[in-house]
């Protein structure tokens, strides 16, 4: 079968990938880009809403209850109707504390302002609760900026309030944003430390500073106390029995509320209680550190750059995993151990590195689809359309590579022409004849060992084929010449008859002009209706020089140039002489020996062909008459041009000519003459015949006839071609078809004579198969007549001294 095969020489943008050191520069600048893109956020707290978001949705799904070591006295609205003003008496905390003190509680811890001066009567009730139980009252201290300069003062309770009370600070760390996340178990330093109210009854280790998240999964399940039923009596001492208790205000319009990440706004002592609580249970939640989420967003980038070549379904799937990752991961952290790992920055770098993926698919497509579209361009200027096979351009590429390659190589390029294509177009259809024509360049391309046939033009094929020898060389071409003709076309049996042009690469050729030879050898073969033409420069001559010739050729013939040369066949068995072929020489005083072809064909295109055969033939006569009289009994053969059949006037003049010779005469008339027409050449030959003359079918096996044309044709005498008989060894199959020739051309009473015989072996085989007489530079090449007269003299010596 034939590769369709793209030349190798695409143009280099089409081929080239970017290089892939700049591939690898362009994915090192993106990921630092995506590490300065995430770095930047995280610094800028873009990413607080994403990590919120996760926060929360940790906090929801791992909710868990309070210890219930805790209960939250609440200043609340109802608290605040009852007292009808605020700040009110402080008669009212020490009568809460009081109830509370007697109901068990384990301390109580006030989240009021007590710095300043009240009544001299409520700052007594309520000294005198605090002193009720030393060290089980705890009282607030907060830091704030003193005045307009700044500078933190710290407002703790009025002078002697708090002798006998524990403080602790009650300042809640904000966030930028505004709201509260952190919560510190201290403040100050060695001398001026203030534990957290939460850390002071959570009985937090003296001395420690550092912040950590509230939980804020805890459910606000403490217990809950209005003040005013505390302060009036009316509550369940279970709530307060045993229990830690903070005092702080919850109404609205005392306006102690913070906003926290999870329920919205929230109020101090609500924030204080879930602050002892993430302590108690062992939640205080330690933050991932910054730099550590940074490096672990940087590797996830790196782990999910597109690489310089990747598919992309999995690239999702890994995008998927570490976005599953980054929001799975941490809630398993913060379910096993009080760790809080905020992963929006490793969502943001898998985001990046999503997007990038996306543009590099979706560049890495749009180069494809410009890449296929530029190959199909390509595929078409170096294709024909309707068979598909290369074009010329592509063939002439091929050839030009072939020249260049190894100059020892032997390169000839073949034009093979189908034959009788407008009958065959017509009866088969184009359909199918384009597929007459990819199977013939698929048997082309078997026969010549090719993988690239062209597809010139309609009904013409070509191919270059280059072989180490001159001999491998000619035994492929002669496989092309001899193309198995039959075809199955859906079926249906065609036979696809070939001729071949050739030219070989001699010097100085360039592809161009090797194909142009190929082509003018095709038409040649054409013309003579020969099988295959080798393009032979002598024999086509150049044109310019070829018109001088036409007009020269009357001269010349009338000066004497002109001479004829004498063959002689041989009996192949026993080596005797039965006689010579006339061929004609033309020495031409300027030029030189002219080629015999183109002196034919010249003759044939200008009409001088009948005045050179009339004059060949009367040259004949004569020469024949001489020998003759030497006692050499011969006969000789006179080529007739297919043009001059139909020329009554030469027949009967050839027919005079020939009177008192006509049986030692032979008309060798080629077979292609008498395929063209017919009729003609069978009223001719039987004319010829009548008067008594000797009739040849030369170049027997060159065009495309079939056996049975032989039948039709009455001749003494069947010239098998010179192109047959040197492939008589080369296959069984051409064996066979020569001796089923020799076989029939027999029995239709003709002897068979084998042209250009060159070698013994193929002298033996042509004896072997029945051939009767062979012809050919193995006995001699055509002689002067003198020279034919010495080699009859030195042939027939031996006989008659025998
Ligand atoms: P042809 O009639 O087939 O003549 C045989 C050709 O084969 C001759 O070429 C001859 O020299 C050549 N030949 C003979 N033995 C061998 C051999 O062993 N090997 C090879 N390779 N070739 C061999 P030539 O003389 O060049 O003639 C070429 C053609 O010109 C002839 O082919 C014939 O068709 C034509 N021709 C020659 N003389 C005349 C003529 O007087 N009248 C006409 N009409 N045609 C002629
Ligand atoms: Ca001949
Ligand atoms: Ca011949």
């Amino acid at each position: 079968m034939i590769r369709f095969r793209l030349p190798r020489r695409l143009p280099k943008e089409l081929l080239s990938e970017r290089p892939a050191r700049a591939g690898f520069l362009t994915r090192a600048a993106g990921l630092v880009l995506i590490g300065c893109c995430v770095a930047l956020a995280q610094a800028a707290g873009l990413l607080r809403p994403i990590d919120d978001g996760l926060a929360r949705l940790r906090f929801d799904l791992l909710e868990r209850p309070a210890t219930g070591t805790m209960t939250v006295v609440e200043i609340d609205a109802a608290s605040l109707r009852a007292a009808d003003r605020w700040p009110w008496g402080r008669e009212r905390f020490a009568q809460a504390i009081r109830n509370l003190q007697d109901a068990g509680a384990e301390v109580v811890a006030l989240d009021v302002d007590f710095s300043a001066r009240s009544s001299p009567g409520g700052d007594a009730a309520l000294k005198a609760a605090v002193d009720r139980r030393p060290g089980e009252v705890v009282l607030p201290t907060f830091v704030q900026k003193a005045g307009e300069q700044g500078g933190l003062v710290e407002s703790s309770p009025l002078d002697g309030l708090a002798d006998q009370a524990l403080l602790a600070s009650v300042n809640v760390p904000v966030d930028a944003d505004g709201r509260v996340r952190r919560y510190s178990l201290g403040f100050g330093g060695e001398d001026d430390f203030r534990p957290s109210i939460a850390a002071l009854l959570a009985d937090t280790p003296y001395g420690r500073t550092e912040d950590f998240l509230i939980d804020y999964g805890i459910r606000p399940t403490f217990g809950r106390l209005s003040f005013e039923d505390v302060r009036t009596g009316r509550f369940d001492p279970a709530l307060v029995d045993g229990r830690r208790i903070l005092i702080g205000a919850t109404a609205l319009e005392l306006g102690d509320e913070f906003a926290a990440p999870k329920a919205g706004v929230m109020a101090g002592v609500h924030l204080h209680a879930l602050a002892y609580e993430s302590l108690m249970s062992g939640r205080a939640l330690r933050p991932a550190h910054p730099l550590a989420i940074l490096a672990l967003a940087c590797a996830v980038a790196f782990l999910l750059r597109p690489r310089a070549q990747f598919e992309l379904s999995p690239m999702l799937r890994q995008h998927a995993l570490v976005a599953a990752g980054a929001v799975g991961l941490p809630l398993m952290l913060q379910a096993l151990a009080p760790v809080s790992l905020d992963a929006g920055a490793v969502l943001l770098a898998q985001g990046l590195c999503l997007i990038w993926t996306v543009r590099a698919e979706l560049r890495r497509r749009a180069e494809a689809i410009v890449r296929e579209r530029e190959a199909a361009l390509l595929h078409q200027a170096m294709h024909e359309p309707e068979t598909g096979l290369p074009n010329r351009r592509a063939l002439l590429e091929e050839i030009g590579r072939r020249m260049t390659g190894d100059r020892r190589r032997s390169v000839a390029v073949l034009a093979v022409g189908l034959d009788r294509v407008s009958v065959l177009r017509g009866a088969i259809g184009y359909g199918r004849f384009h597929e007459v024509v990819r199977q013939v360049a698929s048997r082309i391309g078997e026969a010549s060992g090719e993988p690239l046939v062209a597809h010139l033009s309609s009904s013409v094929l070509g191919v270059v084929i280059s072989a180490r020898t001159a001999e491998a060389l000619r035994t492929r071409v002669r496989r092309v010449e001899r193309l198995d003709p039959s075809l199955a076309i859906e079926d249906l049996p065609v036979d696809a008859f070939v001729r071949v042009g050739a030219a070989y690469r001699r010097r100085g050729e360039t592809a161009e002009t090797l194909l142009e030879h190929a082509s003018i050898a095709l038409d040649r073969a054409r013309e003579l209706d020969r099988r295959a033409l080798a393009f032979h420069e002598a024999k086509v001559g150049d044109p310019s020089l070829n018109l001088a010739l036409m007009s020269d050729m009357r001269r010349g013939l009338a000066a004497g140039e002109l001479a004829l040369h004498y063959q002689p066949k041989v009996h192949a068995k026993s080596g005797r002489v039965t006689g010579v072929e006339a061929l004609v020489r033309w020495t031409h005083p300027s030029r030189g020996p002219i080629a015999p072809d183109l002196l034919i064909s010249t003759a044939e295109e200008t009409g001088m062909i009948r005045a050179l055969t009339e004059w060949g033939i009367a040259q004949a006569v004569t020469d024949l008459g001489a020998l003759g009289a030497d006692g050499h009994d011969l006969t000789v053969a006179v080529n007739v041009s297919a043009g001059l059949l139909a020329d009554r006037t030469f027949r009967e003049r050839l027919t005079r000519a020939a009177a008192g010779r006509a049986d030692r005469l032979c008309l060798e008339i080629t077979e292609s003459a008498i395929i063209r027409n017919p009729d003609e050449a069978m009223r001719a030959i039987a004319e010829f015949r009548a008067a008594g003359l000797k009739i040849a079918i030369d170049d027997y096996g060159t065009g495309l006839s079939s056996l049975s044309y032989l039948k039709l044709i009455e001749a003494d005498e069947l010239k098998l071609d010179k192109s047959l008989v040197a492939a008589v060894n080369d296959s069984a199959r051409d064996r066979l078809i020569l001796k089923s020739t020799v076989d029939l051309a027999h029995s239709l009473g003709m002897s068979v004579v084998a042209e250009g015989v060159e070698t013994r072996s193929v002298l033996a085989a042509l004896a072997a198969m029945g051939c009767d007489v062979v012809q050919g530079y193995l006995v001699s090449k055509a002689l002067p007549i003198g020279e034919l007269h010495a080699f009859l003299e030195s042939r027939s010596r031996p006989a008659r001294a025998a």
